[in-house]
């Protein structure tokens, strides 16, 4: 789809990192941006920093009621929806085995629930309107493995097996409405760096890890090696941003960053 001022952006996870990332390169577009996030506080401060075009709605995306108020703001507000950009998403850690199910339920009800409540609630106007675009966030652990992030991978991998499905069906219905699955690989935002910073502490800090029982550390080192890894292979969120919309644009389903 090609990107043009006057068009709808619905931005989940905009509060920060990615989502944040790319609403604003929206906005710099001409785009109107509806921002989504649990995190009001800094939704409300993104929302301020990209100007009249942008209106924050706090949402759970894994509330599907907060989803459909989501939507009613969108059309009530802007009259239009073209773009959705599913990219609301968290992680939780440590071996599969000793991760709490509560746990594994709250990373598939915002990583693939969220989502599914997204293509619930907004397929059927892009179809109405007879184009757009839908953008999901899975993530490059959902291609990989997912040492000791088990519940994020599955997630993720299940996540890039849904948008698959989703393309073919609207290929079949409604072939003007694109689907593109992102698989980012490491880029600098606040998840990541909530990772790297324990993988390489900061010299002479007090750091998170210090406060870590040493069997718990030993346990993670594996995955501490793996991170401290990705922590020099990082872009930034506004490079990201760059390559998701461009992929968006060229009508790519599968695009990495
Ligand atoms: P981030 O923590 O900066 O942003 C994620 C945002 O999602 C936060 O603002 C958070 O409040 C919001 N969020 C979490 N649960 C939510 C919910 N239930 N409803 C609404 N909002 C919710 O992290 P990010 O790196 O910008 O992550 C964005 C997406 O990119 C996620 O789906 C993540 O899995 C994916 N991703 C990130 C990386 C990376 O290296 N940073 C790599 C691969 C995939």
């Amino acid at each position: 789809m090609k990107l043009e001022a006057g068009q709808v952006a619905v931005v989940t996870g905009a509060a920060n990192g990615i989502g944040a990332a790319v609403a604003a390169a929206l906005v710099q577009r001409g785009l109107r941006v509806v921002l989504a996030d649990t995190d009001s506080e800094a939704l409300a401060t993104t929302a301020t920093e990209l100007g009249n075009r942008a209106i924050a709605v706090p949402t759970d995306v894994a509330d599907i009621e907060q989803v459909r108020v989501l939507a009613d703001r969108t059309l009530a507000e802007f009259g239009r929806v073209d773009l959705v950009f599913n990219n609301a998403g968290m992680g939780t850690g440590g071996p599969s085995w000793e991760i709490d199910p509560g746990d594994w339920d709250r990373v598939w009800a915002v990583n693939i629930g969220g989502v599914v409540n997204g293509i619930h609630v907004f397929t059927p106007h892009l179809i109405s309107a007879g184009q757009g675009h839908i953008v999901n966030t899975a993530s490059l652990a959902g291609l990989t493995v997912g040492l000791f992030g088990a519940p994020y991978a599955a997630s993720k991998a299940a996540l890039i097996s849904l948008s698959e499905s989703l393309r073919g069906e609207l290929d079949l219905v409604a072939p003007n409405i694109g689907v593109t699955v992102v698989c980012p690989g490491p880029v600098d935002t606040r998840m990541l760096r909530g990772l790297t910073d324990l993988a390489t502490p900061p010299e002479g800090g007090a750091t998170e890890s210090e406060e870590l029982p040493p069997e718990v550390m030993a346990k993670l080192a594996p995955m501490m090696e793996a991170v401290a890894e990705m922590a020099t292979e990082m872009i930034t969120a506004t490079r990201a941003a760059e390559i998701i919309l461009d992929a968006v644009e060229s009508g790519k389903l599968y695009e990495t960053t």
